[in-house]
């Protein structure tokens, strides 16, 4: 049976199982694994044929065995060598230095918290929470080191909000390889500056990006002038229409004190009409009947929205933006005069998307990814435990070629 196990578990000489204990009423196998070698090769200097100078006692958690627990314990040898006068214990070929679980069942993990929160990985192996995480860490870190970033030309910078309202995490992506290149702590223009050190450390040169798409906000901007100097800026039409939505809201709110009505008219005004309700159309055709600020603000809006729903030439939305800045300027509601400002002095940047077809569209579903995984979790306890689900499920990494050909 002995024999079996040492196969069931990859071994090959000198490593063999000596011992199987199956402790049933404390749920796990407990297999005993023996390096038979009287001499061993030194592990620090490569010197052949060294003594052995003692073995110490070791455990790793493998795959399970249906409902048990299978533990491998192991006296590791530690070789006491002539040539460096070190003593150095040598590695296992079923885990790597210093894990306390099998790099089978460490596959394992990464594979399941591919798909399941965290606790439940923990809970269902009948470990911490902690231990998971390690795991996490070292793979998700291993694995990112070996990405080529050599080829990144188009990017999209987003800010998230890690957790409600209190920190920032800045997401950047790279959009023809559609993968998460970069999540980091902050969204200042100083974020652009540890995304491009991590670009460089991955074989990337941030001077080589030739576009990146933003929203509106100052510190990105600033960012891209520093670090990309040679890439065109992208407004993300999402976030210009946003803009407009929060001006259109500014005015309704503004607008309810004289008509009750407007304030249950909200969500009509921002949703798209093909996904009215049968009371929202109703007070949609209302609304429009109507000479009130929140009506004119609304067609506002629709105008602002329409510019990007039709796409077309660049000089098709020249056109039409410049009508739509136009009538902003001479609407006298005062938050739709601002945004004509807004949009004037970002004009380039929003015309840019017409040509690059940029977007931070993939950005958003990314973020619709970490978001579920958060819900999950029920909120991963720190940003840093975050950045490294977002990598695990968004940033394409391989982690596949490490396991192949290694026993375990
Ligand atoms: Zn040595």
């Amino acid at each position: 049976m002995e024999t079996l196990f040492t196969q069931a578990l990859g071994l090959a000489a000198p490593w063999r199982v000596v011992n199987v204990d199956f402790q049933q009423a404390a749920g796990r196998i407990v297999f005993t694994v023996e390096n038979t070698a009287k001499r061993l090769t030194c592990p620090a200097c490569g010197a052949a044929d060294q003594p052995i100078h003692d073995r110490l006692s070791r455990r790793w958690q493998h795959l399970h065995f249906f409902q048990y627990r299978a533990i491998i314990g192991a006296n590791v040898p530690r070789v006491g060598c002539r040539e460096c006068e070190k003593t150095t214990q040598v590695g296992v070929p079923w885990a790597r230095a210093g894990a306390g679980f099998t790099e089978t069942l460490e596959a394992f993990v990464i594979a399941l918290c591919m798909q399941m929160p965290v606790d439940a990985v923990a809970q269902l192996l009948g470990v911490s929470d902690d231990r998971i995480w390690r795991v996490l860490d070292f793979h998700v870190n291993a694995a990112r080191a070996r990405e080529d970033y050599a080829e990144v030309r188009r990017i999209s910078a987003d800010e998230r909000s890690a957790r409600k309202g209190q920190r920032f995490l800045t997401l950047f992506c790279d959009l023809d390889a559609r993968r998460l290149l970069f999540a980091t702590q902050g969204r200042t223009a100083a974020t652009f500056k540890a995304f491009a050190e991590d670009l460089a450390a991955h074989g990337g040169d941030a001077e080589a990006i030739t576009d990146v798409s933003l929203d509106l906000g100052a510190a990105y901007q600033a960012g891209t002038r520093e670090h990309c100097p040679n890439a065109k800026v992208s407004f993300d039409p999402f976030h210009v229409v946003a803009l407009a939505n929060a001006a259109l809201d500014q005015v309704r709110r503004a607008e309810v004190k004289q008509v009750g009505d407007l304030k249950h008219i909200r969500w009509g005004t921002l949703k798209d009409a093909a996904n009215w309700t049968r009371a929202q159309i109703d007070q949609m055709h209302w609304l429009q009947r109507t000479n009130l600020q929140t009506a004119r603000a609304w067609r506002l809006k629709q105008a602002l929205r329409d510019v990007f729903a039709r796409g077309g030439m660049i000089e098709q939305a020249e056109a039409l933006l410049d009508g739509w800045i136009r009538w902003a300027r001479r609407c006298r509601l005062t938050p739709f005069k601002r945004l004509a400002a807004t949009i004037k002095k970002h004009r380039d940047g929003i015309l840019e998307h017409f040509r690059s077809g940029l977007s931070n569209g993939f950005a958003e579903g990314i973020n619709g990814r970490i978001q579920a995984a958060k819900a999950r979790a029920r909120g991963y306890g720190t940003d840093r435990h975050l950045i490294a689900i977002s990598y695990l499920i968004c940033a394409k990494l391989g982690f596949g070629e490490q396991w192949n050909g290694k026993p375990g």
